[in-house]
C-alpha cells in the first residue's frame, strides 16, 4: 500500500548499512542546517501541519506538545528527553530504529531540541537493549566526529549534547514522568499531573519527552513537507507507521506502512498469514499488550489507525500486533498478560497495586476451571475499579485487556466457570493454599 518512495525508514532490515556514511548516502543530514535556519516557529508549524501524533502509544499531537514548552528560556534550561524504554510486550519497532537507522534519531534530536530550545538531550534506553545502546553510542560518536552534533551542530549555530541513560528494567519507566524520576536517580514512579513535564519536567525544568519513532520521522517530514506527511492516511491519523507483527503468524516482522492500512492486509501480505490460515484466527491484540484484543470478525475489516481502533473499543497504542490463533487458550494468554501487569505495577495506587493481582488470580482460576460464576462479575468490577482511578495510564493498560476478553469471549469464560458447590468438588487443594503457592512462585 505504501509506495517505496514514501517510506521514511529505508534501512529497516539493514540491507544498506547502519553507519554514518551509509546514512549520509540515504539522505540523512542532507540539509539540516537549512531546516534549522527556517526557525522554531516554522518547524513547529510544519509538524502541526503534518498532524504527526506521538508514536509511543498515547498518540498526542507532537507539534502541539512542542508548543507547550515556554517560548523563551528563563532561569531554567530546557531539556529534550527521548523515550527509548520500549517495553510494551509485542513491540520492537524502536529497537530496529536504534540498530539500523540511528542517524535518523540523532538528526531528529537536533531539530527537535532546537524547536524546544534545548541544548541537552537524554536518550533513556531500555536496560535490556545493551547491544542497541552500544550501537547508538557509536552512531552518536560518529555524529560528533563529523560535527553534526556538539558545538555549533551542523554549522547551524545551535549547540547540542546527547547522552544515553540505561534503564534498569522496569516497564513503568516507559511512562514519561516515571522515566524522568528514574533519570533523576529516583525510584521510577509516575508523578501526578499537572504540572506537565513541558513546564516542570527533568530537574524541575521544562522538558519535552518524545518517543524514538516520533523524533526519527521529524527530519523527513520537514524535508518533504508537513503536507506530504498529512497526505497519507486520513485526517488526524496521518503519515506512515512501523507495525510490529508477532504471535501466530508465519513471518513475524516489523514493517513500515501507511496509517490506516487494513489489519488483514498487514497480516496476510507482510507477516505471511496466520499459522493454520485465516480461518484459524482467534483474536488479535492490535497495539501492544495493554490494548483490548479484537475478535476475528472485527479483524476482517478494521483499519490500523488511532481513531478506527478507538471506535472498535481498542487502541493503536504502540502498533504492536500480536496474532492469537485457535491453537491458543485465550484465557491463559490473558492471564499471562495480567500477571505481567501485576508484576510491573509500581504500587503507588491501591486500585492498580491490588487490582492487578486480583485480575491475575481470577483469570488463573478461570483458566484452570476453578472459578465460580460470581468470579466473572467480580473480575468485571475490579477492572472498573481500576480504570480512571489511578495516577497514570498503567491502570487502564492493565484493566483494558481484561475488559476486551470479557467483552468478546464471554461465552468461553462462561463455559469454564461453575457454581460454588461444583467448584468445591473440583478443587483438589484448598483455594487459599493454592493462591499462596501461586504468589510465592511469582515472587
Ligand atoms: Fe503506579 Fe499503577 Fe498507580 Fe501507575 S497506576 S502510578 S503504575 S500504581
Amino acid at each position: 500500500m505504501l509506495k517505496e518512495e514514501d517510506k521514511i525508514f529505508k534501512n529497516l532490515y539493514n540491507q544498506f548499512g547502519w553507519d554514518i556514511n551509509a546514512s549520509l548516502k540515504r539522505g540523512d543530514w542532507s540539509n539540516t542546517k537549512d531546516l534549522i535556519s527556517k526557525g522554531k516557529d516554522w518547524i513547529i508549524n510544519e509538524i502541526k501541519l503534518s498532524e504527526l501524533r506521538g508514536r509511543g502509544g498515547a498518540g498526542f499531537p507532537t507539534g502541539v506538545k512542542w508548543s507547550f514548552a515556554p517560548k523563551k528560556v528563563g532561569s531554567r534550561p530546557h531539556y529534550l528527553v527521548i523515550n527509548a524504554d520500549e517495553s510494551e510486550p509485542g513491540t520492537c519497532k524502536d529497537r530496529d530504529i536504534l540498530r539500523f537507522e540511528p542517524q535518523k534519531l540523532i538528526e531528529g534530536c537536533l531539530i527537535s531540541a532546537f524547536a524546544v530550545s534545548a541544548h541537552v538531550c537524554y536518550i533513556y534506553i531500555r536496560g535490556e537493549y545493551i547491544n542497541e545502546g552500544q550501537r547508538l553510542q557509536k552512531a552518536i560518536d560518529e555524529a560528533y566526529e563529523k560535527k553534526l552534533i556538539g558545538k555549533n551542530a551542523c554549522n547551524s549555530g545551535w549547540d547540542l549534547d546527547i547522552y544515553i541513560h540505561y534503564g534498569a528494567g522496569a516497564y513503568i519507566c516507559g511512562e514519561e514522568t516515571a522515566l524522568l524520576e528514574s533519570l533523576e536517580g529516583n525510584k521510577g514512579q509516575p508523578r501526578l499531573k499537572p504540572p506537565f513535564p513541558a513546564l516542570v519536567g527533568l530537574y524541575g525544568c521544562p522538558t519535552i519527552v518524545n518517543n524514538v519513532e516520533t523524533v526519527s520521522v521529524i527530519p523527513t517530514i520537514l524535508r518533504k513537507g508537513g503536507k506530504w506527511f498529512a497526505s497519507m492516511g486520513r485526517p488526524k491519523n496521518t503519515g506512515t507507521k512501523i507495525f510490529c507483527i508477532s504471535g501466530n503468524v508465519n513471518n513475524p516482522c516489523n514493517v513500515e506502512e501507511e496509517m490506516g492500512v487494513p489489519l488483514k492486509y498487514l497480516i496476510e501480505k507482510h507477516a505471511g498469514g496466520v499459522v493454520g490460515g485465516w480461518k484459524n484466527l482467534q483474536a488479535v491484540i492490535p497495539g501492544g499488550s495493554s490494548m483490548p484484543l479484537l475478535p476475528k470478525d472485527v479483524c476482517e475489516t478494521i483499519k490500523m489507525d488511532f481513531d478506527s481502533l478507538v471506535a472498535a473499543k481498542s487502541g493503536l497504542g504502540t502498533a504492536g500486533i500480536v496474532v492469537i490463533n485457535k491453537d491458543q487458550d485465550i484465557i491463559k494468554c490473558m492471564a499471562r498478560i495480567a500477571r505481567f501487569y501485576k508484576h510491573e505495577s509500581c504500587g503507588q495506587c491501591t486500585p492498580c497495586r491490588e487490582g492487578s493481582g486480583w485480575m491475575w488470580r481470577i483469570l488463573e482460576r478461570i483458566a484452570k476451571g476453578e472459578a465460580t460464576k460470581d468470579d466473572i462479575k467480580l473480575l468485571s468490577e475490579v477492572t472498573k475499579q481500576i480504570e480512571g482511578h489511578t495516577i497514570c495510564a498503567f491502570g487502564e493498560g492493565s484493566a483494558w485487556p481484561v475488559q476486551g476478553l470479557l467483552r468478546h469471549f464471554s461465552k468461553e469464560i462462561d463455559k469454564r466457570c461453575f457454581s460454588e458447590p461444583t467448584i468445591k468438588k473440583k478443587r483438589k487443594i484448598p483455594y487459599l493454599v493454592d493462591q499462596h503457592l501461586l504468589e510465592s512462585k511469582d515472587a
